[in-house]
């Protein structure tokens, strides 16, 4: 485990909104940069956990970080602990002394992969799960008690009521990596029955942007047509998902910090829209300005048919309104790639 520090004194806050400590971990992946930008930026001071895991390079991740986080001296006052969600010692460095204390966690660190979860359900289990309510405890332990929690639009398994309600039933996980999500929440809610929390389950729905996964489609799909390379989707390209655009979810994210409730909440964050599977890839291409050549394969276990919030609830309780047009984010993410997404 390994602790940085970067100080600059004299946070500028926001007007109405005292700064805070906020506790993010899984800081330097795709969503977790983001919003530690997002709360620099505004005046809070972040602590940052994030083991680095190899599941995508390292060096995207360090790269997430550079550059926003006083890392590279940048700005803002952030501490990175490097270090395990499951080890002791890196969940008690998160916590810091009493003037480093979190007011809040923002829980974002997960292995993220609905296909890699099929071949290794116990690895995520345990990271997604037990690393989940340690973090719990640990903030129980210290009295932190306002904790926003990454969920994700899998735990609708192959729902076809659309749009996807919060009240909707969702005890038919398709993946392990849906069910750990599932099983987070559950935990969660447990916890909110026997202690004062106030935990808002963000369910986000397939989020892109600078700085997505490659592994992700929008990612992968843009790579396979700049590079000339045929595009493989599973199915007919019949699916739909509703994208979401980060800055959308950030917004979403910070909302459910600035305004906690007692017990436990679940929002879905969503774009309001759904694409098809082949239009994205027409729409990949026309913001690359090149051809794509598709190639059709077998759907894949784990994958859903349709994904599509309804963001009524995020709406009226936390202010929550998308305002990114798919292409406006494709233009957005495709200018980042080429810039240094490669
Ligand atoms: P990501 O993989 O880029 O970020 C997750 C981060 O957590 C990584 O930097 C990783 O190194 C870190 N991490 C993993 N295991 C850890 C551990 N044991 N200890 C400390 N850090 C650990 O993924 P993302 O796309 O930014 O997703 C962030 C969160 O949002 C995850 O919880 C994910 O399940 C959830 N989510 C994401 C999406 C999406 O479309 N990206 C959709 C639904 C839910």
């Amino acid at each position: 485990m390994r602790a940085y520090f970067a100080g600059r004194p004299g946070r500028a806050g926001v007007l109405g909104s005292p700064p805070m400590r906020v506790l993010v971990t899984g800081a330097a992946g795709f969503i977790g940069s983001h919003v530690v930008a997002r709360l620099l930026a505004r005046g809070d001071a972040v602590t940052g956990l994030d083991n680095f895991d190899p599941f995508y390079d390292p060096a995207r991740k360090r790269a997430n970080l550079a550059g926003l986080a006083g890392l590279a001296g940048l700005a803002g006052d952030f501490r990175l602990i490097e270090g395990d969600l499951l080890d002791p010692a890196a969940l008690d460095a998160s916590f810091g002394t009493e003037s480093t204390r979190p007011d809040a966690v923002i829980h974002l660190a997960a292995l993220a992969g609905v296909r890699p979860s099929l071949a290794e359900p116990a690895r995520y289990q345990r990271v997604n799960v037990e690393g989940t309510a340690r973090l719990t405890e640990a903030c129980l332990a210290r009295g932190v008690r306002r904790i926003v929690f990454a969920s994700s639009s899998s735990v609708y398994g192959a729902n076809t009521k659309v749009p996807f309600a919060e009240t909707d039933r969702v005890d038919d996980p398709v993946s392990p990596y849906a069910a750990s999500k599932r099983a987070g929440e559950l935990l969660l809610r447990a916890f909110v029955h026997n202690a004062e929390l106030s935990v808002a389950a963000l369910r986000y729905f397939t989020v892109y942007g600078p700085r997505q996964r490659p592994e992700m489609a929008i990612h992968a799909f843009t790579r396979a047509i700049d590079g000339g390379e045929p595009v493989r989707l599973h199915g007919d390209g019949s699916s739909s998902r509703d994208y979401t655009y980060v800055d959308d979810v950030v917004d979403g994210t910070v909302a459910a910090l600035d305004r906690p409730k007692r017990g436990l909440t679940l929002y879905n964050l969503g774009g309001e829209r759904t694409t098809r599977l082949g239009d994205l890839v027409t729409r990949i291409a026309a913001a690359l300005g090149k051809e794509a050549r598709v190639v059709h394969g077998p759907e894949m276990p784990g994958d859903v048919p349709i994904t599509f919030a309804s963001v009524e609830r995020a709406r009226a309780e936390l202010g929550y309104s998308p305002k990114t047009s798919i292409d406006e984010g494709l233009a957005r993410f495709v200018a980042w790639y080429r810039a240094e997404g490669r």
